[in-house]
């Protein structure tokens, strides 16, 4: 039927109402850009070099020896030698935790006392059972 066919682009507005959600500023991508030493997390060879420090590793953190959620830290921060980023030797595997504590103590940061109380409340809560006499 001919008046059938005159429905089929009747919508061409539904499309142009999702532009705006691709605005710039609106994404998490153009968040991450401009925060200094953060770009090349997004990179492949940062991917690349973190497998290889986590291989080198054992994938396992190399304070605590922990296999999980492991991250990558930099002994030599990013920012402060930004030509060590990739580099192994300037690369550690630390579980995130440790890495917590490692970046805090790098800033001078006192842990927070809250949040430390929490850690230990967990961890007591964590270890077996020991059976009363
Ligand atoms: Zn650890």
């Amino acid at each position: 039927m001919r008046t059938h066919r005159r429905r089929v682009r009747r919508d061409p507005g539904s499309r142009r109402r999702n532009a705006p959600l691709r605005a710039p500023g609106e994404t998490g991508e153009a968040r991450a850009v401009g925060v200094a030493g953060r770009s090349i997390y997004s990179s492949k060879r940062w991917e690349r070099a973190r497998f290889l420090a986590k291989r080198r590793d054992k994938f396992a953190c190399v304070q605590c020896g922990s296999r999980n959620k492991l991250e990558v830290h930099h002994l030599r921060p990013v920012r402060a030698a930004p030509e060590l980023a990739f580099d192994l030797r300037n690369l550690k595997t630390l579980c995130r935790d440790c890495h917590e504590v490692e970046t805090n103590r790098e800033l001078g940061r006192v842990p927070d006392a809250a949040q430390t109380a929490w850690k230990s409340a967990v961890a007591e809560l964590a270890r077996p059972h020991r059976k009363e006499k």
